[in-house]
């Protein structure tokens, strides 16, 4: 186990070689999950005292458990939010693996910090965050929106102390009703109020709204969350307006753009954001819409001081590290001990460019803006909403929930797309989520075919 013998240098042979063959899969089998009765009837005992061995636990994986679940970087998944990692993307994950390298402190990990910072750098930039903006990869849009409402509560707390106020009954943040569930989740961890906001027949939450909200809400709002990219239609709220009301009332206004905010890349979408450049904190989740594998979110905050205070651990062993002046990415989420997530992003950005990216990201706009002129023009078919970044909702007109799932049933039977129904108003709706750039036109139509035949 300890050393790079024979055996360990045959194991890295076969481990490359399956990395090689997974990513030359062009596109990959999506494959399927599986019942747990299967897999207990195909996977003997491997977790054993003397274990399997290597080659056998791989073998093992290739043939049954990696068949057994979905590859969400197949051009037909469009369920949920897929991922679409690029090559070059998910080849340094494997470096980062090899590396051991401790992301949490500058003591252990400066090199790859550096290079992580620099490509939080770039998302500061292109939302117009100040040069002195800063944060972390942490694992994902959950733990990014909880560790942002954590510093956000934590400089309410301190603002009120020093301007000698008591501390309100109950913390309360004002969400969007579209926004996304994390946001609950992480109220619920914090034990504070969620004060909804309507968000109107287009699904977009505005300032005139978020002020009447505030107005009803009593004391105790110490943040608005706007989402720059709902996850059930890709729509970006009113962030210019939402942010007037924010400065207006001294509150800490954070933007999820976990899926979203990826599209400020695409200079001709850039507009929609209007407003982002007053967040005291956003999130993007390049396992989404930036090309990297699963899991990363950059966290970004305005001040990094605040979210330093807030976050930093500590404890006797730990005092080398949070009294010296470095960048220590521990200090600005609720983790400790990181991987350097961000690393596959960065390498990837140095790899092809921010351009290819840009263009990347508009092709998955473009595609399906094609797709939804398609389906308005189609006898048969309805589009909810116009969609702004690539998310498309539709529905088969007359279908039931039942019909559409056994089409969805039929093409992952088929292994050419996983789609799942959705619902909207209480009725089920079908959903394309595209961020993968290989996803086509061509090749949505011909799902569009097959609920007509
Ligand atoms: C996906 C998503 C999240 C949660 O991100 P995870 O990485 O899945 O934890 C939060 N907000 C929005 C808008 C999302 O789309």
């Amino acid at each position: 186990m300890h050393s790079y013998d024979d055996q360990a240098k045959a194991l890295t042979d076969s481990v490359l070689a399956y990395a090689k063959n997974r990513l030359a899969l062009d596109p990959p089998p999506l494959d399927r999950a599986v019942s747990l009765a299967t897999l207990q009837a195909k996977v003997p005992p491997t977790v054993t005292e003397s274990g399997i061995g290597g080659e056998a636990a791989l073998s093992l994986f290739d043939e049954v458990l990696s068949t057994s679940c979905l590859s969400s970087d197949h051009p037909g998944y469009l369920a949920f939010i897929p991922t679409a990692p690029s090559e070059a993307a998910t080849l340094f994950d494997l470096v980062v693996s090899v590396s051991s390298i401790y992301g949490g402190s500058w003591m252990e990990g400066s090199g790859a910090i550096y290079a992580e910072n620099e490509v939080l750098a770039l998302l500061a930039r292109e939302t117009g965050l100040p040069e002195t903006a800063g944060g972390v990869f942490v694992q994902g849009g959950t733990l990014g929106n909880l560790s942002a409402l954590v510093a956000a509560r934590h400089w309410a707390q301190k603002q009120r102390r020093e301007a000698g106020l008591p501390t309100p009954e109950r913390w309360k943040v004002i969400i969007s009703a579209e926004s996304h569930s994390s946001l609950r989740t992480a109220a619920r961890v914090m034990d504070i109020d969620v004060i909804p906001a309507d968000a109107g027949d287009d699904g977009r939450l505005d300032g005139a709204e978020v002020a009447r909200t505030l107005a009803a809400a009593g004391d105790g709002v110490f943040a608005i969350v706007a989402t720059a990219g709902t996850t059930n239609f890709g729509i970006v709220d009113d962030i210019a307006g939402i942010s007037a009301v924010a400065q207006e009332h001294d509150i800490w206004l954070h933007v999820d753009g976990a899926y979203g905010l990826a599209g400020i890349l695409a200079p001709e979408n850039r507009y929609r954001y209007a407003g982002v450049e007053n967040a005291d904190s956003f999130i993007v989740d390049p396992h989404k819409w930036l090309f990297a594998p699963f899991d990363a979110c950059a966290l970004v905050y305005r001040d990094p001081h605040i979210a330093r205070a807030a976050h930093t651990q500590h404890a006797e062993y730990l005092d080398a590290l949070t009294e010296d002046t470095e960048w220590n990415p521990s200090d600005y989420a609720i983790h400790l001990s990181r991987r350097t997530r961000g690393l596959p992003l960065w390498f990837s950005l140095a790899t092809y460019g921010i351009a290819e990216y840009r263009k990347a990201i508009s092709t998955c706009i473009s595609v399906a803006h094609d797709i939804a002129e398609v389906i308005r023009g189609r006898d048969g078919f309805s589009l909810v909403r116009d969609p702004q970044l690539s998310v498309v909702v539709f529905t088969r007109d007359g279908w039931t929930l039942a019909e559409y799932e056994a089409w969805c049933a039929k093409l992952l039977d088929e292994g050419t797309a996983f789609l799942v129904p959705s619902s909207y108003r209480g009725k089920p709706v079908m959903r394309f989520a595209i961020v993968n750039p290989r996803t086509s036109v061509p090749q949505l139509v011909s799902i569009l075919d097959s609920m007509q035949s």
